[in-house]
């Protein structure tokens, strides 16, 4: 059974190859090909030029020199491969590639990884979407304080079926809208974060703490990791 699952994630792997004309090289340029499929490199200038003014604002004090462009496989709710585009801080850029490697290898279904510039820069949008994201100039929500997605030393992972849950006032926010089924994380249902699940042991095992670990906020879509 091992086997067979080897051979058809290879063969979905030569598929999605052949389909995207992804191409590869131990190393091309100054990109860093960490599997087939997985590679990560200094942000292109096409690619800055699709930041700025949003995800990458006037005034951003994060160098685009600190951060890293990443290209990775992955399985979409359909069980479909799919090609993923992340930025992240190059401190951890080599981690990430390799927890989304072995999510890949572990057919960890995805939603959907692309820039959150395609949201316009609008983190709601992008959780609604139920979009994986990392980098986000950008202060936390109802904060003055710059969040750790604009360092891109965090990612939000299918965020709508982990929402962000807050408690200004005593009350209870719970974001995106739609999502308040999923806060309830004793409930059984699809794509949930947690102890026992691949993607919590992979960000876990990588040195990357998790918001549904914190005390008052939960963040159950939320892995970050301190600058080392
Ligand atoms: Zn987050």
């Amino acid at each position: 059974m091992a086997v067979f699952r080897k051979v058809l994630a290879l063969g979905i792997l030569m598929a999605g190859l052949l389909l995207t004309g992804f191409t590869y090289g131990p190393e091309e340029g100054n990109r860093v090909v960490y599997q087939i499929g997985f590679s990560y490199e200094e942000v292109p200038e096409d690619v800055r030029a699709r930041m700025r003014g949003i995800s990458y604002p006037e005034g951003c004090t994060v160098p685009f020199e600190d951060l890293r462009y990443l290209r990775m496989l992955y399985f979409d709710y359909n069980g479909q491969v799919q090609i993923g585009e992340m930025i992240c801080n190059k401190a951890i850029a080599a981690d990430v590639t390799e927890i989304f490697y072995n999510l890949y290898k572990g057919f960890y279904p995805i939603a959907k990884i692309r820039l959150v510039d395609e949201y316009g820069g609008d983190d709601t949008a992008s959780m609604l979407d139920d979009n994986t994201s990392s980098f986000n100039y950008r202060v936390v929500e109802g904060t003055t304080h710059l969040s750790n997605h604009a360092y891109g030393l965090a990612i939000d992972l299918n965020p709508f079926y982990n929402p962000y849950v807050t408690h200004p006032n005593g009350g209870t926010v719970i974001s995106p809208v739609g999502s308040e089924p999923y806060a309830d994380r004793n409930a059984v249902f699809p794509h949930k974060i947690g102890p026992g699940d691949l993607a919590y042991e992979q960000f876990k095992a990588h040195g990357f703490t998790w918001g549904g670990d914190w005390k008052t906020v939960k963040d159950y879509q939320h892995f970050e990791k301190k600058q080392p």
